[in-house]
């Protein structure tokens, strides 16, 4: 009576987890079905359908004829080992590749099936199994060997588990483990005590395990468009990594989906999303599909050729170029591809992740090329970047590596050397001297540049102090600041401090923004330029002309200098007509001007002939060190 609560139990277990299942897969019909599993609750199904029916029998709750019920008893025998296949086989096309498994899965079913045949056989012979009237087995060998099969097919599922140990995803392993324990220790004690309900209820836990690990795999499944989400995606490539496979990732990224959702409203963003998931689900044969963020999904490939990945790429390339139909609404969007291939461009799970973001902030900056795969010339670009940062933060700790050239300017009509502008570059042991225009903006993006600044400050202060006399006829020295250098008041009273410590008159200094960075960040700059501007600090406007001029800033911003940019002094014959103009209007605001970048002879004239009051250039000189410029200066001053 035991085994038939069992058995019941079981049941209700069952029908549980497949009325759970099927109400899930109605709700989401995006939830990819778990197949092998479902085929394994109707097996069982089944199995414990066949088991009541034998059970009711022997109990003579229902009576059948004697064939039937030694038919019945048989089967029910005989499915015992078959359920335990089924977990075998599941276990083993998780763990072996394709071929191994195929074999190996031939012969399991083979050995089942000449038992199978065998047994069911003996209701006519009687010999296997010899059943006293209430059909129980007293007698023969079919017993015992349907309890050593299923044995030994635990024993098996063991061993695989035991070679493929690191083939199983993270978290699985006790899984894995207990099925086939449990159902061996279900067998045994099911062969030496007559345990019936031990297995039954033994293999209804099983179901239920395995349930719950699914149901932990559901949270691995993004709810909106039913493919797996980042966590799955982290935990696949610490698998492949750990595995040492070799696999394609595409990431796919699509651009400005906030303007998306904004103008077309979320519900069309949503529907976009899921239709953007299907369409990847297609685009990479044997591709698995995540949704890593919001408006990020990523195809993971067994590695594919170049030519299969160009193939790919040209067919993404064509679709995305037409405009997608979702939800009554015709949407183009952009999206930029990062391609990595694994392990060859990261070998860890977090390298993999710093690779996809640098490879597609690359895209957004370059903003020439939306499909890049990550190569060998990225690599070496990125360790650059990484060295660069290093020898920054290297550099505020230890400041002899920051290194101070310095470029004269010459006045216009008298020709003398009137003031010079400090450029800073950096000398680190292994990358040699580094130039600005490479760390600045990394300096600027790592919040590094307001040290720089002050080391800069400080230099140009004692420089200036140290030679009072050869300096007695430069106007200034001018230092090129950032956005952030003068983004708080604080800041501002920090170089401040540094000027009056020095006891450099704050005259004699000049800070130089460029054009573009002070018109970006005008609010929060104009502050501190006004605070610096009444203390007597020169303040310059650098690059003028590069294309950001905001006139009300123009006029309503209090600087002294603007400097005209190379790019315009260097076409100064086809700009000579606006140099003149805007020379004009600078006079009238009462700004003098500095041309940057003169070069030739001929550009001198030009710039002499638009009245604008200084040069600098390598017609002139390079930026140069210390004791060259104060070279520079004698000749100047003896002329
Ligand atoms: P900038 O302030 O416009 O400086 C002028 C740049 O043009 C310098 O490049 C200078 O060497 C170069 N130059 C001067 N005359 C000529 C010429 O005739 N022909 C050519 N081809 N180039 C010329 P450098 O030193 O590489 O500096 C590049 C930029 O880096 C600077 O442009 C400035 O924006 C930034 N920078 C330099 N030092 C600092 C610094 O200490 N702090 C900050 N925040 N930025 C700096
Ligand atoms: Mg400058
Ligand atoms: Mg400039």
């Amino acid at each position: 009576m035991e085994l038939i609560g069992a058995e019941f139990f079981s049941i209700i277990v069952v029908a549980a987890i497949l009325f759970d299942r099927w109400k899930v897969q109605k709700q989401n019909s995006s939830l990819p079905a778990d197949k092998a599993f479902f085929k394994l609750l109707v097996a069982y199904t089944g199995f414990l359908v066949i088991a009541l029916f034998n059970h009711a029998s022997i109990l003579q709750v229902v009576k059948f004829p004697l064939l039937l019920e030694r038919s019945i008893t048989i089967v029910h025998l005989v499915t015992f080992p078959l359920f335990i296949l089924l977990w075998l086989l599941s276990i083993e096309s998780q763990l072996l590749e394709r071929k191994p498994f195929v074999i190996l899965g031939i012969l399991q079913i083979g050995v089942l099936a000449v038992y199978a045949i065998y047994s069911l056989a003996d209701i006519l012979l009687g010999r296997a199994y010899i059943l006293d009237d209430t059909l129980k087995a007293i007698g023969g060998n079919g017993f015992i060997t349907t309890v050593l099969l299923s044995v030994a097919y635990c024993v098996l599922a063991l061993a695989i588990i035991a070679i493929s140990w690191k083939k199983i995803e993270m978290g699985n392993h006790l899984l894995f483990i207990i099925i086939p324990l449990l159902l061996m220790v279900s067998m045994v004690f099911f062969y030496l005590f007559e345990q019936h309900n031990l297995f039954t209820l033994g293999t209804s836990f099983v179901l239920l395990m395995n349930y719950l690990f699914l149901l932990r795999k559901r949270l691995e499944i993004d709810s909106l468009t039913g493919v797996p989400n980042q966590t799955a995606f982290m935990t696949r490539l610490e698998w492949i990594l750990r595995q040492g496979h070799e696999a394609t990732v595409f990431v796919l990224d699509i651009e400005n989906f906030r303007f998306i959702n904004h103008r077309y409203g979320i519900a069309v963003g949503d529907a976009l999303l899921q239709s953007f998931a299907t369409y990847l689900s297609t685009l990479v044969q044997d591709g698995v599909i995540y949704r890593v963020a919001g408006n990020r999904f990523a195809v993971v490939a067994p590695k594919l050729s170049h030519n299969e990945i160009v193939r790919v790429v040209n067919r993404f390339k064509v679709k995305i170029k037409q405009p997608w139909e979702v939800a009554d609404t015709t949407i183009s969007f952009h999206v930029n591809v990062a391609i990595i291939e694994l392990p060859d461009h990261a070998d860890a799970k977090d390298q993999v992740v710093d690779t996809i973001d640098f490879t597609l902030s690359e895209i957004k900056s370059r903003r020439r090329q939306s499909i890049v795969i990550y190569s060998k010339r990225l690599m070496l670009l990125r360790q650059r970047r990484l060295d660069i940062l290093t020898a920054l933060r290297n550099a505020i700790s230890n400041e002899s590596m920051v290194v101070v050239h310095y470029q004269p300017i010459y006045d216009t009509s008298s020709g003398h050397l009137v003031s010079a502008e400090a450029l800073m570059r950096l000398q680190d042991d292994q990358l040699g001297l580094l130039m600005p225009g490479e760390f600045i903006p990394f300096a600027e993006h790592a919040g590094l540049i307001v040290n720089l600044t002050e080391i800069m400050l400080r230099r140009v202060c004692t420089f200036l102090t140290n030679h009072k006399t050869a300096f007695r006829h430069l106007n200034h020295i001018s230092i090129n600041v950032s956005a952030e250098d003068f983004s708080s008041m604080e800041m501002s009273k920090r170089l401040l401090d540094i000027i009056d410590n020095s006891g450099v008159r704050a005259s004699r200094i000049s800070f130089e923004m460029t054009e573009s960075l002070l018109l970006e960040s005008y609010e929060t700059v104009k502050n501190s330029w006004g605070a610096f501007a009444q203390r007597g600090v020169t303040l310059a406007l650098d690059d003028f002309g590069t294309g950001y001029s905001n006139l009300e800033a123009l006029v309503n911003m209090p600087f002294d200098i603007v400097k005209i940019d190379r790019s315009v002094v260097s076409n100064s014959t086809n700009n000579f007509e606006l140099i003149t103009l805007i020379s004009v209007v600078l006079e009238r605001l009462g700004k003098r001007m500095i041309a940057e970048g003169v070069e030739t002879q001929e550009q001198v004239e030009f710039v002499r002939a638009a009245g604008i009051d200084c040069m600098q250039g390598y017609f002139f000189s390079k930026p140069v060190p210390e004791d060259h410029f104060l070279n520079l200066l004698r000749y100047d001053n003896a002329k």
